[in-house]
């Protein structure tokens, strides 16, 4: 299978509920717009974080929407709505069936 999007300084924007793959000098982050401090955020992570990092799963979000009291670690529907925007990504790049042989698991 080819793998579309493998660039080391491209990460995933989300708008509107779509990702778009931009490079780090054209982002802002995907939540709040800023761009201090951007940083690079595995949708899919713990366990399935090579699978990520594998499909460039990742996106451009600012230091505190990413580890802030209210980031995307601290905040589970912010977190969903991440993996599911990038699950519908994937089904269109891929198809759902290779989403749920490689993930086991399905967010949307
Ligand atoms: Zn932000
Ligand atoms: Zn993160």
């Amino acid at each position: 299978m080819r793998i579309k999007h493998h660039f080391r300084d491209i990460a995933g924007q989300v708008e509107n509920g779509e990702v778009h793959y931009k490079f780090r000098r054209q982002a802002c982050c995907s939540i709040c717009h800023s761009k201090n401090q951007l940083e690079r955020h595995h949708v899919f992570y713990g366990d399935k974080r090579s699978i990520a990092e594998k499909y460039n799963m990742t996106v451009w979000v600012c230091h505190d929407c990413h580890r802030g009291p209210n980031g995307i670690h601290f905040n589970e529907p912010l977190d969903l709505s991440l993996k599911q925007a990038f699950q519908r990504k994937f089904e269109k790049d891929y198809s759902h069936d290779e989403f749920i042989k490689e993930f086991e698991v399905n967010y949307l």
